[in-house]
Formats: structure tokens, C-alpha cells, sequence
């Protein structure tokens, strides 16, 4: 399925001049979008409608809290969530993360950079949607393939060697590509529990499974680190 700019994007953000910025930028680029200034309007909105295929949130909402927006959203829909944040700690973001959404933009933002993010989410969705109808159980995402019934991982046609954890943390991170993934999220997935002391551990492992999948390790073109957040998997055309 092509990316879906039949969908409606849904701005969720109180600051009139920041909502016109993103509406303005949405709306040159060929995006159908509504806006809602409320917490309460947004699930509102969100509770009715069938047609939104992206929400671009703002975390410091009047009546309640983004992320709270973020919880209630994932308990009936996967649609992703482009978080905008004006606070810099990491903290927020990565509760807004750890709530389920996709990214996040930290004010000032530029429109490009907005325009990225939005076409990066709706591509997730777009490359989710036949594994949710079909169930093809091979991931293909540039030189990489994975089978994940045979549990083999192949660059360039050529099997990769990788070891449970390395596997297991390829895997996680392919299923979500387009979606950074917390330092706690991975480590609660794939070691059972979120320890800070096993934070080094997943740094290592990253290391040396990029060293085996990565054309340039150091330049790394599938795993997108976070610093201080987590990784992404980004799609490779
Ligand atoms: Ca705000």
C-alpha cells in the first residue's frame, strides 16, 4: 500500500501559532488535517473518527497531560503519534515514548524536520499493514532480510550470523521500524526486565550487531541511535 495521504492528520496543540505553523506546513504539502486545541477535543475527535492516520501532539496540553492522550489512545488504536515537546528533558520524552507514541519533535522545530517525521510515521503504517492481513513472515528493508519463521537474518543475500540477544534485538526493532524504541522498552522485550545496570550491555550488543549489518558501522544507515533515549530501525528504500 502506497502512504496514505487520504488520511487525516489530527494536530493536537494549544499554542495557536505553533498549530497554524504545522496546519500551513500540512496543508502545502497535500495533507488532509483537523486541529484540536484540547486533550478532551483530541480524544473526543479520536474516539469518533475512523479517518485519522496520524496524530501530531503536543505533550504541555491545558486540561490534561499529552502523554495521558497517548495511554488512552493506544488501549483501541495503533495510529502513530508524533509527539511535539517544548520541555528538553529526555524524561518526557521518553514517557511519551514509553506510552506508545512513534517520535518526537522538540520545540523549536523546523517544518522540514516535521514533514520527515510525518513521512517516516505514515510509512510504518503503510509497511505494517500487509503483515497485519497477509502475515508474510519475511522482513525486507533494504539489503536486509529476515525470515522470522526460519529465524535467519541475510545482508546481500548472505546469511548473518547473529547470537539469541543480537537476534532477538534485531527482530524488535525490524517489527517497529519507524519507531524509536526506549533504552527500557528494549531492554523489558528482550531481557525480561528494564535494569539500568543491563544499559551497557545493550549498548554492546547494538555494537556488535551493527558491525554485522551495517555496510558502515560507524555511519550507520538501519539503527538510528537516541542519545539518551533508545534506537530506531529506519527504512532503507
Ligand atoms: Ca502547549
Amino acid at each position: 500500500m502506497a502512504t496514505d495521504r487520504g488520511g487525516t492528520i489530527l494536530v493536537v496543540e494549544d499554542d495557536p501559532a505553533v498549530r497554524n505553523l504545522v496546519a500551513c506546513a500540512l496543508d502545502v504539502h497535500g495533507y488532509r488535517h483537523r486541529e484540536a486545541a484540547s486533550a478532551t477535543t483530541a480524544l473526543a475527535d479520536l474516539t469518533c473518527a475512523t479517518d485519522i492516520s496520524l496524530v501530531i501532539l503536543d505533550l504541555g496540553l491545558p486540561d490534561r497531560d499529552g502523554v495521558d492522550v497517548i495511554r488512552a489512545l493506544r488501549g483501541w488504536s495503533r495510529t502513530p503519534v508524533i509527539v511535539l515537546s517544548a520541555r528538553q528533558e529526555d524524561v518526557d520524552k521518553v514517557g511519551a515514548l514509553d506510552a506508545g507514541a512513534d517520535d518526537y519533535l522538540t520545540k523549536p522545530f523546523s517544518v522540514e524536520e516535521l514533514l520527515a517525521r510525518v513521512r517516516v510515521a505514515l510509512r510504518r503504517l503503510a509497511f505494517e499493514e500487509p503483515a497485519r492481513a497477509g502475515e508474510p513472515d519475511v522482513y525486507r528493508n533494504g539489503a536486509l532480510a529476515i525470515d522470522f519463521s526460519a529465524g535467519v537474518v541475510a545482508r546481500d543475500g548472505a546469511e548473518v550470523h547473529l547470537t539469541p540477544i543480537e537476534y532477538k534485538l534485531l527482530a524488535l526493532l525490524a517489527r517497529n521500524t519507524g519507531k524509536v524504541l526506549t533504552h527500557n522498552y528494549i531492554l523489558k522485550e528482550v531481557w525480561g526486565q528494564a535494569l539500568a545496570s543491563d544499559l551497557p550491555s545493550l549498548r554492546v550488543f547494538m555494537a556488535t550487531l551493527r558491525k554485522k549489518i551495517e555496510p558502515d558501522p560507524a555511519n550507520p544507515v538501519y539503527l538510528q541511535t537516541h542519545v539518551g533515549i533508545g534506537y530506531r530501525m529506519l527504512r532503507v528504500e
